[in-house]
C-alpha cells in the first residue's frame, strides 16, 4: 500500500484542507502515515502569517527529503501561493499548489510518478471566483469537526499577507455545508466549528444566503449537540444576529471576536473596520443575550508606530473587556503588505516586553473568567485522554473552558454533565454527574 504523511501549520482552515485532502488519498488507496515516518509522498501545507511559518515549512520539506530521498514532496497552501519562485527552488520540490486546485492532488502526485518532472500548479488566485469544494467526515469516531464554509478575505488590513494568499471572498454553497453536516453527524461527531478566512463575510458574494441562514440549518440536523463559530468581526454582530442566534440552543455560547488593538490610532492604522468602542458596546450588546460568555480574541503588540500611550490604550482596554482567553502576537512585516513600508516599526526588545506584559494580563483574565464557574455544572464534550494527568479525560464546556475528570474510556465522544471543582492553570478540574 502506498503512504502519504502530511505535516500542516497554521490556522484551522490550513488543517480542514489537510483533512480533505487524506481523505482523498484514502480513497485513491493511500495509508496516511506520521509525519515522522518514512512515506512515499509528503505533503506540507503551508502558512505565510509570520515568517516563522515559512521557515518551519522549508526546515520540513528538507526533513521529509531526508526521511526519504525517493520520496514526492507536495508543498500547498499559502506560503506556496506567496511565494511559488522561492518554493521551487527548494531542493527536493517536485509539486506546488498555491491554495487553489487542491483537489487535484491526488492527480498530480500520480502524474508526477510518471514523468518525474516539476509540477507548478499554483494559480492566479485573485482570478479564482468560486469557492472550491473540498469534504470531510468520512472519518469516524471524532468528536469536533472543523468545518470550512468560506474562502478569501477582502478586508484588507495593513499587516496582514492573507488576502493575498487566499484571494477574495468565496462563500460555500448552504446546500453543500448542510450535506456535510449531516455526514459529520452520521459519523458520530457531537461538535462543527464553523472556519473560514474570514467567516463574517460568509453570504456576501451570494444571493439570499447568510451566516445565520448557515447556522439555522446546521441547528437542525439530528445528533449535531454544538455550534460554534470559530471567529465573527464585531462588524456581524448586531442586535437583529445577537437575538436570534441566543435563541438557537445549540450554538455555543463563545465567540471569538478578533480585537488586534485597543486603541482606535493604532486600529486605523491597521485599516481595521471598527473603534474601540464600537467593539465595546458589541460586547456588551453580547453579554446582555449571553451572561455566560466566553470571548476569546487575538491582540497585535508592536505594530509600526505603536507608542507607549498606545499600547496603554490597547492593554487598558484588553482589562476592561475581561477576555477569557488572549491569543497575543508580535507584530512582523510581511513583505508586499503596507504596513512592512510603515517608518517607525518598532524594536523587538519593546515587542518583547508588550507581549509579556500583555500574556500576564490573559493568564489572569482566563483565571478570573473560570472562577465564575467553580462549584458549577457544565456539559464537557469529551475528547481524549489527557496526555498531563494519568488517569483522567480532557474535553470542552461550550463556552470553552477546558476540563480534566476521573473518567474511563468510554466518555470520549459523549457529552456529560461535570461539576467544576477548581481551578488547574487556565483549565478546570471537575467530577463526572451524569450524561447531558
Ligand atoms: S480580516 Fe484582516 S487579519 Fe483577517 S484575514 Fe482579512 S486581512 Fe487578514
Amino acid at each position: 500500500m502506498k503512504t502519504v504523511a502530511f505535516y500542516t501549520l497554521g490556522c484551522k482552515v490550513n488543517q480542514y484542507e489537510t483533512e480533505a485532502m487524506g481523505e482523498l488519498f484514502q480513497k485513491s488507496g493511500y495509508e496516511i502515515v506520521d509525519s515522522e515516518s518514512r512515506s512515499d509522498v509528503y505533503v506540507i501545507n503551508t502558512c505565510t502569517v509570520t515568517n516563522l511559518g515559512d521557515r518551519k515549512s522549508r526546515q520540513f520539506i528538507r526533513r521529509s527529503k531526508k526521511i526519504n530521498p525517493e520520496a514526492i514532496i507536495a508543498v500547498v497552501g499559502c506560503y506556496a501561493q506567496t511565494s511559488p519562485d522561492e518554493v521551487l527552488s527548494i531542493e527536493g520540490v517536485n509539486i506546488i499548489l498555491g491554495t487553489n486546485d487542491r483537489n487535484k492532488i491526488v492527480e498530480y502526485v500520480e502524474n508526477i510518478q510518471a514523468d518525474h518532472e516539476k509540477i507548478n500548479a499554483v494559480e492566479d488566485i485573485m482570478q479564482i471566483k468560486e469557492f472550491e469544494e473540498m469534504t470531510i467526515g468520512e472519518i469516524k469516531g471524532k468528536t469536533r469537526a472543523f468545518l470550512k464554509i468560506q474562502e478569501g478575505c477582502n478586508q484588507y488590513c495593513t499587516y496582514c499577507i492573507i488576502p493575498y494568499a487566499r484571494g477574495p471572498i468565496r462563500s460555500r454553497k448552504l446546500e453543500d455545508i448542510i450535506k456535510e453536516v449531516e455526514r459529520l453527524a452520521e459519523n458520530q461527531f457531537k461538535e462543527v466549528v464553523l472556519t473560514g478566512i474570514h467567516v463574517a463575510s460568509y453570504g456576501k458574494d451570494l444571493k439570499d444566503t447568510s451566516l445565520l441562514d448557515v447556522i439555522r440549518g446546521a441547528h437542525k440536523i439530528d445528533g449535531i449537540e454544538r455550534i460554534r463559530l470559530s471567529s465573527i468581526e464585531p462588524t456581524v454582530a448586531t442586535e437583529d444576529f445577537i437575538q436570534e442566534i441566543s435563541k438557537l440552543k445549540k450554538v455555543c455560547p463563545h465567540f471569538h471576536l478578533s480585537l488586534q488593538s485597543g486603541c482606535n490610532e493604532t486600529l486605523k492604522r491597521m485599516n481595521r473596520k471598527y473603534t474601540a468602542e464600537e467593539y465595546k458596546e458589541i460586547v456588551e450588546r453580547l453579554r446582555r443575550y449571553m451572561p455566560d460568555l466566553s470571548i476569546t480574541t487575538d491582540v497585535m503588540v508592536g505594530f509600526p508606530g505603536e507608542t507607549d500611550e498606545e499600547f496603554d490604550s490597547t492593554y487598558n482596554f484588553v482589562k476592561e473587556i475581561g477576555f477569557s482567553q488572549i491569543h497575543v502576537f508580535k507584530y512582523s512585516p510581511r513583505k508586499g503588505t503596507p504596513a512592512a513600508k510603515y517608518k517607525n516599526q518598532v524594536p523587538s526588545e519593546i515587542k518583547n516586553k508588550r507581549s509579556e506584559k500583555l500574556l500576564q494580563l490573559a493568564q489572569e483574565s482566563a483565571i478570573k473568567y473560570n472562577e465564575r464557574f467553580i462549584g458549577r455544572t457544565k456539559s464537557v464534550l469529551f475528547e481524549t485522554s489527557s496526555d498531563s494527568l494519568d488517569g483522567y479525560f480532557e474535553g470542552l464546556t461550550d463556552n470553552y473552558i477546558r476540563v480534566f475528570c476521573k473518567a474511563h474510556e468510554q466518555v470520549e465522544g459523549r457529552l456529560i454533565n461535570v461539576s467544576l471543582d477548581e481551578l488547574h492553570g487556565e483549565s478546570m478540574i471537575g467530577h463526572l454527574k451524569d450524561e447531558a
